[in-house]
């Protein structure tokens, strides 16, 4: 009769150990909205912005436009070599949420290439004739096909083709276009400055 009770002392002995370590576990958890140490902003701006098309608040990686990024290939409309990004980079860290800030139905987004992660998603608005390229995503929930709404859940941020860490890229084309039909995307972005 000892022995179990013997036994069962030396199980519940590390007890108080365990729920000592769960909360130091806790503490000692990197905080949420941590940097990416791979992330160079090469955006002048450093306000931290909320949008309809992610969780959270983050800042500028790259904007639109010429820029001294090293990525691009230089680009004659760009003075000093400076190559031309097609959208805008926003940092954000590995998993963040993103949705639909704008409704439309998704378009294959196979014409793309590599640059631009594993599952990019194309997001085409007819009444405003343009498509939203959603880039560097993963875990995808629509498919070519599904139709969105607005504010609805459609992937996470990822370093998926970016070795300059998690990030957003959101670039808006002509309908149908190409690279060449990108055009300014911020008014699609709804962006506020957050407190
Ligand atoms: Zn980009």
């Amino acid at each position: 009769m000892r022995r179990p009770a013997r036994l069962a002392a030396r199980l519940l002995a590390p007890l108080p150990a365990v729920l000592l370590a769960v909360p130091l576990l806790v503490a000692w958890s990197p905080p949420a909205g941590a940097d990416d140490p791979r992330w160079v902003f090469y955006s002048r701006d450093t306000t931290a912005y909320t949008s309809p098309w992610w969780r959270g608040a983050h800042r500028t990686m790259i904007g639109y436009g010429c820029t001294r990024a090293s990525y691009y290939s230089p680009d004659p409309r760009c003075r000093d070599g400076n190559g031309f990004h097609h959208g805008v980079d926003y940092a954000m860290p590995c998993g963040t949420r993103l949705f639909a800030g704008r409704a439309g139905t998704v378009v294959s987004s196979a014409a793309l290439g590599p640059a631009y992660g594993v599952r990019p998603l194309l997001i085409r608005n007819r009444r405003l004739g343009v498509d939203f390229l959603v880039a560097h995503a993963v875990r995808v929930h629509v498919a070519p096909g599904d139709r969105v709404r607005r504010g609805q859940l459609i992937a996470r941020a990822s370093d998926s083709a970016a070795p300059d860490g998690c990030h957003l890229h959101i670039e808006v084309r002509r309908a149908g276009g190409g690279l060449d039909d990108a055009r300014r995307p911020i008014r699609y972005l709804d962006l506020e400055a957050a407190r």
